[in-house]
């Protein structure tokens, strides 16, 4: 058998440009980046100022069926899909979300693409990058710092303690401060409450950060972000606090999007990374805003599969940023859905067409639902060296006789050469499809709703269940005024239904909304089902047991 090199191993072999030669191939001008080091810069604000008037490049989405522990692998078809591009004569841009250390020190190992399909400097990327995370992390916990100090001051705004809904957080795996109480140790040390800390990723800063246009919109959403309750169950805010300047203050320079290159030298720009499941996962629409003036198509990707990312993608960030994406790439293994069909993880590697034939429910509904909001589509199969080719021609047949455009992608083995059949087909599509985007539901439609649209026509769901708590929820959020606002899912990201085991496709399900919550900052409601973690924990085995670096600072392990 072949010994295929690991992702770090390419990633250190790659033959990086200056970050200057990459700025200079997308014209930007010396005064518009600012480098950090030499493989990556910061690009400013202003830049999509000057290019305001230019026409937008075209917008890509890449989404993929239920992810299964067996790998789907969307970042590494968004990447070696912008590299064919570039390949084939097309100016690409990716867009990409910044990795969050948590799952990569536990489950997951790195998070820029993979094989001959990633961005680098693949270390840098993975660990501390340009300290956006970091910049998230400490306003995030600045806030919550301000409010304890608030309480112990005389508490002016007379906030309940027990009904504070900011958290603090930390860009790391830890169930241990799931729940913790703080405030210990008498008078001196503040007033003892309640708290608990989310993964950084999970905070409505991040999302925010995401959804911002610039840095006074930035200021504006911070200043709406709702962090608890007075006794007489009032909203208390940011701007009520008057720290929404120091706040974005501690945001300046994490605004700015950063460039960064593939190991093709296609250009990239990885800003910004939200939660899919609490929150609406896609990197910042500043990020993609620029790469769509900045490139003649965007290959971007959203988080989890296209029940969450996707529908998130299409149903709020598009709206809020005024996207009009002209195709979406729905990625498939023909082991994620050997999964999806019954077949366990450790017999993929065995041939298994009754699985994969009973596995291929899962792809058809996300067909559907990309059908449901009208934008063209390719199915790319994104190939293992383990897959066997009956397999492959099993997909490829499946989906033509559909009449569905299908396209195998090899850009893990063989980079931007691997996905230039996908990269004919996009554009093919682009070019003849018919594109009739359009959300899912609009604002005006109350939020029960929105929630049940998004169960019935995205999940499949026969209904939706709303607890007691929810429904009285549903009801004052109406009273505050918050119910014209798009609604943020978060549910398990394995499944179509709120059960983690039920695969492939389940029929005849309740979705229950077991509670709400309010993002009116980021400017959406979250909608909770099931058990959804906002602050993960570490595996048994966790992927750091592998990491290490050598005496001269080399990085190994990170996958
Ligand atoms: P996702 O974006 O869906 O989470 P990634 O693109 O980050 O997935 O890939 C997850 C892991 O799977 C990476 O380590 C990557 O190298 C690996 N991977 C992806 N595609 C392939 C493939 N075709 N063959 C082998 N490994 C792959």
């Amino acid at each position: 058998e072949v010994k295929h090199k690991s992702d770090i191993e390419i990633a250190q072999d790659a033959n990086m440009l200056r970050i200057e030669e990459i700025a200079a191939q997308l014209n930007i001008e010396e005064e518009d980046w600012e480098p950090y080091g030499r493989y990556k810069a910061k690009l400013s604000l202003g830049l999509f100022e000057k290019l305001k008037t230019k026409q937008d490049g075209k917008v890509v989405l890449v989404t993929s069926i239920n992810p299964t522990p067996a790998g789907e692998g969307k970042s590494t078809v968004t990447v070696g899909l912008g590299q064919a591009l570039n390949r084939i004569g097309e100016k690409a841009i990716i867009a990409l979300r910044e990795p969050s250390l948590g799952p990569s020190m536990g489950l997951k190992g790195g998070a820029a693409g993979g094989g001959y399909s990633q961005v680098v400097p693949m270390e840098d990327i993975n660990l501390h990058f340009t300290g956006d995370i970091h910049a998230i992390t400490t306003a995030n916990n600045a806030l919550a710092a301000f409010i304890d100090n608030h309480i112990h001051r005389g508490n002016e705004l007379n906030i309940d303690p027990r009904k504070i809904v900011w958290k603090r957080v930390l860009d790391m795996n830890d169930r241990a401060l799931r729940r913790i109480v703080i405030g210990l140790g008498g008078p001196v040390q503040g007033v003892p409450r309640e708290e608990g800390f989310d993964i950084t990723v999970a905070s409505e800063v991040m999302a925010i950060f995401c959804l911002a246009k610039n840095l006074d919109d930035l200021k504006k959403k911070l200043a709406r972000m709702v962090v608890g309750y007075t006794y007489e169950n009032k909203p208390v805010t940011v701007a009520d606090l008057k720290v929404e300047g120091a706040l974005t203050l501690l945001l300046k320079d994490a605004i700015r999007p950063n460039l960064v290159q593939t190991l093709e030298n296609t250009p990239a720009i990885i800003h910004g990374g939200p939660f899919a499941n609490i929150a609406h996962g896609c990197n910042s629409i500043i990020a993609t805003k620029l790469a769509c003036k900045l490139g003649d198509y965007i290959v971007t990707e959203a988080g989890f599969g296209a029940d969450l990312g996707a529908e998130k993608f299409l149903n709020i960030k598009a709206r809020y940023a005024d996207l009009n994406p002209s195709a979406v790439v729905i990625v498939a293994t023909a082991r994620a859905l050997k999964m999806h069909g019954g077949q366990g993880k450790s017999e993929l590697s065995i041939e298994g067409l009754q699985a994969l034939a009973d596995g291929m429910s899962n792809l058809q509904k996300h067909i559907e639902t990309i059908q449901e909001f009208g934008v063209p589509f390719v199915v790319a199969v994104n190939r293992f060296v383990s897959d066997h080719d009956s397999e492959i021609q099993y997909i490829l047949k499946w989906c033509s006789e559909r009449n569905i455009p299908v396209e195998i992608s090899d850009v893990w083995l063989k980079g931007g050469e691997g996905g230039e059949d996908l990269a004919k087909t996009v554009l093919d599509i682009i070019e003849n499809g018919t594109n009739k985007y359009q959300p899912l539901y609009t604002l005006d439609q109350p939020l029960e709703e929105k929630i049940i649209t998004i169960a019935e026509k995205v999940y499949g769901a026969s209904g939706v269940q709303f607890s007691q708590k929810a429904l009285g929820q549903l009801k004052e959020f109406d009273m505050q005024g918050w119910s014209t606002l798009p609604v943020c899912m978060a549910k398990t990201q394995y499944s179509l239904s709120d059960d983690p085991k039920l695969l492939g496709r389940p029929e005849e399900f309740i979705i229950t909304i077991r509670e709400l919550k309010a993002s009116i900052g980021a400017g959406f409601i979250v909608a909770l089902t099931g058990d959804v973690m906002t602050m993960p924990g570490l595996p048994k085995s966790p992927a750091a047991l592998n990491m290490d670096v050598t005496p001269d600072g080399k990085a190994v392990g990170l996958f």
